[in-house]
C-alpha cells in the first residue's frame, strides 16, 4: 500500500463531506466508527432488491422486503405512553398504505413532506386484513436518482440517536459512497493467492467495494463470501497458532506401545462390540498419545453414545506404558457410578494380573484411613487408575507417574482445575475431556481451537428413540394415570423441577409444592418417592439417589442436580416441570437420563400457558428429534453462540459479517486452509505468505478485538 493511500484509510470520518464534528462524534460513540477504514468495515446487514417496484394493491407476501413508490399524504399520531406511535398514510394509483413508526418520530415529522413521492423499502406485515410497513427505509426520488442503476440497496444498522442527527441508513450509505469515491484502493490483499484461487475468492479491495455497492446479486454473494472467509480464516489462524505455541513448549510423555492391559481386555473382557464411531475415536486417541506431543483432546458424544468405554480404553493404553491415570467426575454420584461401572468391567482382568488394588475411588467422603492408604498406593505405583471428584485436585494427592488425565462432563470444570491436575506430574499428562454438551462441530472448532476434537456420532445399536410429548397443565390427571401404569410395569420415573439460581427459595418451593401433590397422588406404602435437591447434605442426597438406583423407590423428584451422567437403566420416564424455563441443551441432557434400558422410554415436557415463540420452538424441537447435534444447531440458531452453555468465550468473537450458525461450511474451509498453511509453512516465512504476516502485524498494532481471542 502506498503511504498516501494508507493515510487515506486512516483519515477521520469528520473530514468526509457532510459529516462535521457533531455527526462524527455521534458515529464514534454510537457505532465506534472513527476512521474511513472503520466506515469501510461497517457492512450493510441486508439489501433491498430495487429492480422491482410493487404496487400497493399487489402486496401479498410478508416474508421479503419490497419496494413501493408512494406519495406521502398525512400523519396520524396514535396510542399513548409506550404504545405511542406515528402513522403515515402513503398512496399510489392502486390504493393507500399505512407506515408505522415507534421511534424517531420527531425526525420523521420534520422531514416527510405531504404531496411528495418517496420510495419505501420494508417488509410488509398484515394486521386485521390490512398491510402496513413498520420503520421502512425511505428515500426521496432525488436521492433515488443518486443510486440509480443500483439494483441492490444496502441497509446499514444505525441507532436512534444517529437517526435524530440525520444519519439514517440511507445517509450512511451516502457517506460510504462518498468515501469509496475518494479512495481507489481499499487495502492490501491478506489471503494468499493459492487459497483465493482454490476457493475462488474475490480479491479484497473488490469485495470491500461490492459489499457496499453491489453490481448484482452474484457479485454481492461473492463479496460476502470473501469477507466472511477472511474473518473466519484469521480467527482460526490465531487459535491454531496459539495451540501450536502451547504444544511446542511442552514435551510430552509418549505411549509407545499397546500392551496386555489393552489387548487382553479388548479381546476377552469387552462387554460389547464397539460402534464404528467408538473405534474411530479410540484410534484417534491412540495415534495422538503415541506421537510425543502433548494431547489435549475433547471427546464429544451425545448422551448414551458410550464415552465411558472410550475413556477406559485410553486409560489401558496409558497403563500399558507404565503410566497412571486419573478420571475426574463433576459429582460424587457420578464418580461412584464410574467407579462401579469400570470395576465391573476391569476387575476380572485385574484379578488375572494379581493387581486387585490397581483401581481406586477417592471422593470427599472417602474415610481418612482409606485416604491415607490411597495416597501410599498412589505413590508406590500400585494404583494405576484413580477415579474421583474434585478431591483429586487436592495437593495431598500425589502420583508416582501420572500420564493421562480424563475429565468427564467438562462444562462443570474450569480451566484452573485442568491446570491444577497438570501440576501433578513432571511432564504435563495427556488430557482427555469428555463432554455430553453437543456443540456443532464447526462451532466447537472455533471455541475450542486449543483442543483437538473427536466426535462419537453414533449410538450403540438397539436404542429406541425416546418418545417425547409436550403437555399443558390440563393433562396432569392423565399424566398421573400414565405414570401409575408405568410403575405397574415395573419402571421408575424422574420428575424434575427447574433450578432457579437467583432464587433458591423459590426453586425449593416449586419442588416442595410438587412433592406434596405427587405424594398425595402416589401415597405410600404402594408408592415410594426419593427427593434430591441442592440444599440437601451430600450424604443424604447420595442415600436418596442410592435408593432410587437400587430400585427401592419408584419416583425420583429432583432439581437439575441429576442432570449429568446418572445412569439408571430401569428409569424410563422423565417428566420435566415448567419445561419452558429450561434451555434446549439442558432439556436434552435431562431427557438423556432415560432411554438407557431395553424398554420404550418417554419424556414429558410440562409447560405453563404463557409461552414465548422461542419456548414453543424449543419444545417442538425436543418433540421432533432425539439428535443432540441437531438440537445444538437449533439452540445455536435461537440463542446465538454467545449463550451456549460452556461457551462464554464466544462472547468476545465479535464477528462482523459471518454467522456461525449459517456459515459452517465456510468455517470448515477456513479451518482446512489454515491447517494446511500451518503444516506447510509453520513460521509463515514463505514469500507467498507475507500478506498474512503483514496483516497479522496490522491487527496486533490495532489491538483489535480479534487479537484478544488467543
Ligand atoms: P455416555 O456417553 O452418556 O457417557 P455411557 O458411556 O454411560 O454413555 O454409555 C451408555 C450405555 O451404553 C452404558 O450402559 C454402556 O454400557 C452402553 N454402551 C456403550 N457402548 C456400547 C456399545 N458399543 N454397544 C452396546 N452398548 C454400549
Ligand atoms: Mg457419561
Amino acid at each position: 500500500m502506498s503511504s498516501s493511500q494508507k493515510h487515506i484509510l486512516d483519515k477521520e470520518i469528520a473530514f468526509l463531506k457532510g459529516v462535521g464534528p457533531s455527526r462524527a462524534a455521534h458515529l464514534r460513540t454510537e457505532l465506534h466508527l472513527k476512521t474511513y477504514e472503520d466506515l469501510l468495515h461497517h457492512f450493510p446487514f441486508r439489501y433491498v432488491d430495487k429492480s422491482q417496484i410493487v404496487k400497493i394493491k399487489q402486496i401479498e407476501s410478508a416474508s421479503v422486503a419490497i419496494q413501493i413508490m408512494g406519495v406521502f399524504k398525512r400523519f396520524q399520531e396514535m396510542g399513548e405512553g409506550k404504545a405511542k406511535r406515528l402513522v403515515g398514510i402513503f398512496g399510489d394509483d392502486t390504493g393507500d398504505l399505512e407506515i408505522i413508526w415507534f421511534k424517531g418520530i420527531k425526525w420523521i415529522r420534520e422531514n416527510l413532506k405531504a404531496g411528495v413521492p418517496y420510495l419505501l423499502y420494508g417488509k410488509p406485515a398484515i394486521f386485521k386484513g390490512r398491510y402496513s410497513l413498520t420503520h421502512p427505509e425511505i428515500e426521496s426520488l432525488e436521492e433515488a436518482r443518486l443510486t440509480q442503476g443500483i439494483e441492490l440497496k444496502p441497509i446499514y444498522s444505525t441507532t436512534e440517536k444517529l437517526i435524530r442527527s440525520g444519519l439514517t441508513s440511507h445517509a450512511m450509505s451516502r457517506l460510504t459512497m462518498a468515501m469509496l469515491s475518494e479512495v481507489s484502493h481499499l487495502g492490501e490483499e491478506n489471503i494468499p493467492l493459492n487459497i483465493r484461487q482454490e476457493l475462488q475468492l474475490m480479491d479484497r479491495s473488490e469485495a470491500l467495494r461490492q459489499v457496499h455497492i453491489p453490481s448484482n446479486m452474484r457479485s454481492l454473494e461473492a463479496a460476502r463470501k470473501r469477507l466472511k472467509f477472511e474473518e473466519l480464516f484469521y480467527l482460526q489462524l490465531q487459535l491454531v497458532r496459539q495451540k501450536r505455541l502451547n504444544t511446542k513448549d511442552q514435551p510430552a510423555v509418549r505411549f509407545q506401545k499397546v500392551g496386555d492391559y489393552f489387548n487382553i481386555f479388548y479381546k476377552e473382557y469387552l462387554p460389547f462390540e464397539l460402534t464404528q464411531a467408538q473405534k474411530r475415536v479410540v484410534k484417534e486417541i491412540r495415534t495422538d498419545v503415541g506421537r510425543g506431543y502433548h494431547m489435549s483432546r475433547l471427546v464429544q458424544g451425545d448422551v448414551g453414545s458410550g464415552k465411558t468405554i472410550v475413556a477406559l480404553l485410553a486409560a489401558l493404553i496409558a497403563m500399558d506404558n507404565d503410566f497412571q491415570v486419573c478420571l475426574m467426575a463433576p459429582t460424587e454420584i457420578l464418580a461412584h457410578q464410574h467407579y462401579h461401572g469400570i470395576a465391573a468391567m476391569l476387575d476380572p482382568l485385574l484379578q488375572r494380573f494379581h493387581e486387585p488394588n490397581a483401581l481406586a475411588l477417592l471422593t470427599g467422603s472417602t474415610s481418612k484411613a482409606r485416604k491415607n492408604e490411597i495416597i501410599q498406593l498412589l505413590q508406590n505405583g500400585t494404583i494405576k487408575l484413580l477415579i474421583g471428584t474434585h478431591a483429586l485436585i487436592e495437593p495431598y494427592v500425589q502420583f508416582k507417574n501420572l500420564g493421562l488425565v480424563i475429565i468427564d462432563e467438562q462444562h462443570r470444570f474450569g480451566v484452573m482445575q485442568r491446570a491444577a491436575l497438570w501440576k501433578k506430574a513432571a511432564l504435563p499428562p495427556h488430557v482427555l475431556v469428555m463432554t455430553a454438551t453437543p456443540i456443532p462441530r464447526t462451532l466447537a472448532m472455533t471455541l475450542y481451537g486449543d483442543l483437538d476434537i473427536s466426535v462419537i456420532d453414533e449410538l450403540p445399536p438397539g436404542r429406541k428413540p425416546i418418545d417425547t410429548r409436550w403437555k399443558g397443565d390440563q393433562s396432569r390427571a392423565a399424566l398421573f394415570g400414565f405414570l401409575k401404569q408405568q410403575i405397574d410395569l415395573g419402571r421408575q420415573i424422574y420428575i424434575v423441577y427447574p433450578l432457579i439460581e437467583e432464587s433458591e427459595a423459590l426453586d425449593y418451593k416449586d419442588l416442595e409444592d410438587g412433592y406434596e401433590s405427587i405424594s398425595r397422588a402416589f401415597p405410600p406404602p404402594t408408592y415410594q418417592i426419593s427427593v434430591v435437591h441442592g440444599r440437601m447434605k451430600s450424604e443424604h442426597r447420595d442415600l436418596e439417589m442410592a435408593r432410587f438406583i437400587k430400585g427401592e423407590t419408584h419416583i425420583m423428584i429432583a432439581t437439575t442436580v441429576i442432570e449429568v451422567g446418572v445412569n439408571v437403566p430401569n428409569a424410563s420416564v422423565m417428566v420435566i416441570e415448567s419445561a419452558e424455563r429450561f434451555g434446549l441443551s439442558q432439556l436434552h441432557q435431562l431427557r438423556g437420563r432415560v432411554g438407557r434400558g431395553a424398554e420404550q422410554s418417554y419424556c414429558i415436557l410440562m409447560c405453563g400457558h404463557k409461552m414465548s415463540e422461542e419456548s414453543k420452538k424449543r419444545m417442538q424441537t425436543m418433540v421432533e428429534t432425539n439428535d443432540g447435534f441437531k438440537i445444538a444447531e437449533v439452540d445455536l440458531e435461537i440463542r446465538g453462540p454467545g449463550d451456549l452453555s460452556g461457551t462464554q468465550q464466544s462472547g468476545i468473537l465479535n464477528l462482523k459479517i459471518s454467522d456461525l450458525s449459517k456459515d459452517q461450511l465456510l468455517l470448515s474451509q477456513a479451518r482446512e486452509s489454515v491447517l494446511t498453511l500451518i503444516d506447510e509453512d509453520p513460521e509463515l516465512i514463505h514469500s507467498d505468505n507475507h500478506v498474512i504476516t503483514s496483516y497479522l502485524r496490522k491487527l496486533a498494532s490495532k489491538k483489535s478485538d480479534l487479537s484478544r481471542i488467543s
